[in-house]
């Protein structure tokens, strides 16, 4: 048997492994109430139960009787449970009960009905159910793999380690010492007791890296979202737009572009107020998703302004364009009972993929203004080719005889 010093160092470890699970519980739980994040609630509560079956199993020291040594594992097990349920949280699936429960419920039902059970076996079936514990947690981290943060790899790869290093002393026990009492016991005690400790930081290190690399993606989005409408913002549509100009010029496909402007907008806000207006503005964008399909692109770009980029050819997307206009004429919108009539005015142009966009919304800009000079309510199309910008920006200016307005409105689209 080792000496006296080898067994105080392990119970430091160990007094180490529930002072750090503890301190990390209390971070967790402190982090769930600031951020309202309740993953961290169940790897908090995890934690500190860890702590307190360590603490337990310390406090009770070499006499730990049958059923505080029962309580102690069991109190554990469902901490793995509350890991393995946290993972689920953050990933919203709904927490398992039944789950978190069934570890101990294994691990009394066997000791107590198969009693009495060999040590070796003991050991055996504890850390078989925490190593289960995280493999299912590794799997549960596994199956979010297709949302690509870069943080899964440790995420998976940490839960699977810490099983591994749980079973190893005991299948490498079974072959080195078949009776579970050679020397490798002690080392392997004190290298659990280390290898705890790592499990318990590296694990809450992961926890932040997902919870941070989340709320990153949830920013990012709603960087790119305009709150009115829910559409894609300028820039949103931008990056969206960039994409699908790649993809189609890869394929050597037309796009089209529209420019969708709410026609004496103004007045609208003049006469029912600007609520009234973000009301208007929430009707057409609804109107316009409807009447467009899903795999084209549409976003606001200014204050009463919308685009659309559309992976088609000119003549498809006139129809688009007609059925959005007829729509949002169609749309029925009333305040306080009498009718609102609303219209909408709309210029597109068309040309290969590898047109770049800003040509293409100057050359949809000049249609616009000559279907706002035509009367309104319609859509007009430029129909040959736009080439390069300075050409497009020039006819746009032409057809709206003013110079000021040309490039502020080119200019937002860059
Ligand atoms: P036209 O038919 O020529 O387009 O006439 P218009 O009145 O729509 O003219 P213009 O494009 O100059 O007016 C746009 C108006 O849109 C001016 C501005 O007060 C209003 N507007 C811009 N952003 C918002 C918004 O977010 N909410 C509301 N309610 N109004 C907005
Ligand atoms: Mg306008
Ligand atoms: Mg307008």
């Amino acid at each position: 048997m080792p000496g006296n010093s080898l067994s105080l160092d392990i119970s430091t470890l160990y007094l180490v492994a529930t002072l750090v699970a503890a301190m990390l519980g209390g971070l967790l739980i402190y982090f769930w109430r600031q951020e309202k994040i309740a993953a961290l609630g169940w790897w908090g509560a995890a934690y500190l139960l860890g702590a307190a079956s360590i603490a337990l199993w310390i406090a009770g020291g070499d006499d730990l009787g049958f059923g505080l040594l029962l309580a102690v594992n069991a109190v554990g097990f469902i901490a793995c449970g509350l890991v393995w349920d946290a993972a689920r949280v953050f990933h919203g699936r709904t927490p398992s009960i039944v789950g978190v429960v069934a570890g101990a419920m294994v691990w009394l039902g066997a000791v107590l009905v198969a009693d009495p059970l060999s040590e070796h076996v003991r050991l055996f079936l504890g850390a078989g159910i925490v190593a289960a514990y995280a493999a299912l947690t590794a799997s549960e981290l596994w199956r979010e793999r297709r949302k690509a943060m870069r943080s899964r790899w440790p995420a998976i790869f940490v839960p699977i380690l810490h099983g591994a290093v749980l079973m190893l002393p005991i299948v490498l026990g079974d072959i080195l010492s078949p009776a579970g009492t050679g020397p490798y016991n002690a080392i392997w005690v004190a290298a659990f007791a280390a290898e705890l400790v790592f499990y318990a930081i590296g694990t809450v290190f992961i926890i932040f890296m997902l919870v941070s690399e989340r709320t990153l993606a949830i920013h990012k989005t709603a960087a790119s979202i305009d709150p009115l409408t829910g559409l894609l913002n300028r820039r949103g549509f931008r990056e969206a737009t960039t994409r699908m100009i790649e993809r189609e010029a890869k394929a050597g496909r037309p796009i089209t572009a529209m420019i969708f402007d709410i026609d004496h907008f103004k007045a609208v806000n003049d006469t029912y107020g600007h609520a009234t207006g973000d009301d208007v503005l929430r009707v057409f964008a609804n109107v316009a998703v409807g009447a467009l399909r899903v795999t084209d692109l549409l976003g606001r770009v200014g204050g009463e302004e919308f685009a659309a980029l559309l992976p088609c050819g000119m003549e498809e997307a006139l129809v688009a364009a007609e059925r959005v206009r007829d729509a949002f004429e169609q749309a029925g919108i009333a305040v306080d009972g009498a009718p609102l009539a609303t219209t909408v005015s709309i210029g597109v142009a068309g040309g290969p993929a590898s047109t770049e966009l800003d040509v293409l919304l100057a050359s949809a800009d000049t249609a616009l203004y000559r279907a706002k000079r035509g009367g309104r309510n319609r859509v007009e199309a430029v129909l040959e080719e736009p080439l390069e910008l300075d050409h497009a920006r020039r006819l746009a200016q032409a057809a709206r005889g003013d110079n000021t307005k040309v490039d502020a409105v080119s200019e937002a689209y860059v």
